[in-house]
């Protein structure tokens, strides 16, 4: 079955009422229409939009300074703070792509994600500094910028914005994943992207001029970034400060006045399990949207009491630039004959298509009938940047995308999840890859074999497990392979618990049998 909804309005537009073609429009038509707004919110203070138009152009300036070309790419490992901002639209200005990288990965990961995008410059912000490379280390890396050099590097320059006019199919900023085969890849996303991510729930949620918006989720992630684009296309405040923990992001929430706010479903559920929640003063926030992981159906009940607001969950990937199904308020409702709708991720949105198709078979499935979710529209990455075979396997016939995700689609349209076709997990919000944590553990001295799954956790929602076949004659323990595992990747991935086999359950071809796995796990004591 196939589904679309509605007709295919899916272009953004700006603060002027003209389509949003690149990155940088966004902030072009903003500022033209309400340069003195505040458009970010810091501990440290306001910035207005023609502070981060005057800011971004500098910076852009400078890169044409530096020799930087169109088309080169400018890496980031930085905090959700006005630097992140302004980089990606200085960037873009003069048509370079910014690369924004998780700022939790180990140095050996950030080489890996840099030899993937190679960038000419890397700008490592406050909070990231032991990331900072050492000079020479990087192949290819002529500028590395703390943020003094950052400041250094545009002092000066003119505030004039380079006009660079990328076209609507360039690749305008690339997100990283780590795949399946547990090798980053680079998602290249367009100005035509973004573009359509700016339609759907920014048109429906009344974000406007008055609005405070916050993203206490990386913009290193898909979701995060969109909100802060939505919010600036909007002429909103962004609100950038960080919160120590759920108690303090509620404090946040009600004391800043926040009108809108995307996060994980475990920070929802943090939320709504916090004694605090329940007496706190939810009567500006008009909306929270969620998704990147499931949220368990309890979880929904539970939030759609305490959270006065309406809940909007979202299913996409960044490859699909964020949510290409919402599932409305109104669905969360419990309302007579239709209360599994509150267990699906909701309809596509105008201008996405949806097909289910069989993997083995590659025929598109029946109405209810299970298989691989298929997704389809402007929303979707032109592919993996400097990887044309992943390309190919990921986008199939006419550009569907190949998700990873099973799935049914109901007669109405609202799309189910079912188990994954991919092995990711998904620990807090952050998508994590076996095969990645795999090929780190195989290098660990006394393992001769290991799979990894994910197990339930009632914080994380899925947490690593590593079934692990010890080299003959030595004898690693659970602690040892974990204290190993933080020193090798983000705290993120490491698993939280080990298991010893004498070998692993696997397919004529040695592929790991993943759901042996998780069944021998689930019978451990
Ligand atoms: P990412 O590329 O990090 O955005 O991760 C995309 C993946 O997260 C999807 O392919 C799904 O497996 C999962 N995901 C995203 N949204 C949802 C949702 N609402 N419910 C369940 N899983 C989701």
């Amino acid at each position: 079955m196939t589904t679309t909804t509605g007709d295919a309005r899916s272009i953004g537009l700006g603060a002027q009422g003209l389509p949003i073609e690149r990155l940088a429009d966004i902030l072009r038509q903003r500022v033209a229409a309400t340069p003195t707004k505040v458009a970010l919110r810091e501990n440290s203070g306001d910035t207005s939009f023609a502070e981060l138009d005057a800011r971004s152009s500098q910076f852009a300036q400078a890169l044409l300074a530096a020799g930087v070309k169109a088309g080169d790419r400018v890496a980031m490992v930085c905090a959700n703070d006005r630097y992140f901002v302004e980089f990606m639209f200085g960037a873009t200005k003069m048509g370079a792509i910014p690369a924004p990288i998780n700022l939790r990965l180990v140095p050996a990961e950030l080489r890996g994600v840099l030899s993937v995008c190679e960038p000419t410059l890397l700008y490592v912000g406050a909070g990231c500094e032991a990331l900072m490379p050492a000079p020479g280390d990087i192949p290819g890396l002529q500028t590395l910028l703390d943020t003094a050099g950052y400041e250094k590097l545009i002092a000066g320059h003119s505030t004039d914005d380079p006009g660079y006019q990328a076209g609507a199919s360039e690749c305008q900023l690339i997100q990283f994943s780590s795949g399946t085969t547990g090798q980053p890849k680079g998602i290249m996303l367009s100005g035509r992207n973004f573009s359509a991510a700016l339609t759907g729930v920014a048109d429906r949620v009344d974000i406007d001029e008055n609005a405070i918006a916050m993203a206490p989720v990386p913009f290193f992630h898909i979701t995060g970034l969109v909100l802060a684009l939505t919010a600036i296309n909007k002429g909103s405040i962004l609100l950038l400060k960080m919160p120590a923990g759920p108690a303090d992001l509620i404090r946040l929430l009600v004391e800043e006045g926040v009108t809108h706010a995307v996060g994980v479903p475990t920070l929802i559920q943090m939320i709504s399990q916090s004694p605090a929640a329940k007496d706190a003063d939810w009567s500006k926030l008009k909306y929270f949207v969620y998704g990147g992981a499931p949220m368990p159906r309890p979880a929904i009940t539970a939030a759609t009491e305490v959270l006065e607001c309406g809940l909007i969950q979202g299913y996409g990937m960044t490859e699909t630039t964020a949510g290409v199904t919402t599932l409305w308020p109104e669905d969360h409702l419990p309302q007579p004959g239709r209360d599994r709708v509150v267990g699906s991720v909701g309809r596509p949105m105008d201008g996405v298509e949806i097909r289910i198709v069989d993997p083995a078979t590659g025929r598109v499935v029946q109405t209810d009938e299970r298989g691989e979710v298929q997704i389809r529209g402007p929303w979707v990455t032109q592919g993996y940047f400097n990887r044309p075979e992943e390309t190919a396997a990921a986008l199939v016939g006419d550009g569907w995308l190949r998700t990873g995700d099973g799935g049914s689609l109901d007669a109405d349209g609202y799309l189910y999840l079912h188990d994954r076709i991919k092995d990711m997990i998904v620990s807090g919000g952050e998508n994590v890859y076996p095969a990645e944590i795999e090929s780190v553990l195989s290098a660990h001295p006394d393992i001769a074999e290991v799979g990894v799954i994910g197990i339930p956790s009632h914080k994380w929602g899925e947490s690593p497990h590593a079934v692990v076949v010890p080299k003959p004659g030595s004898h690693p323990t659970e602690v040892d392979i974990i204290a190993w595992s933080r020193e090798n990747m983000a705290h993120f991935k490491c698993p939280v618990s080990v298991s010893f086999v004498g070998a692993l359950p696997r397919n004529p071809s040695g592929k790991i049998l993943k759901r042996a796995l998780r069944e021998g796990v689930a019978e451990l004591p």
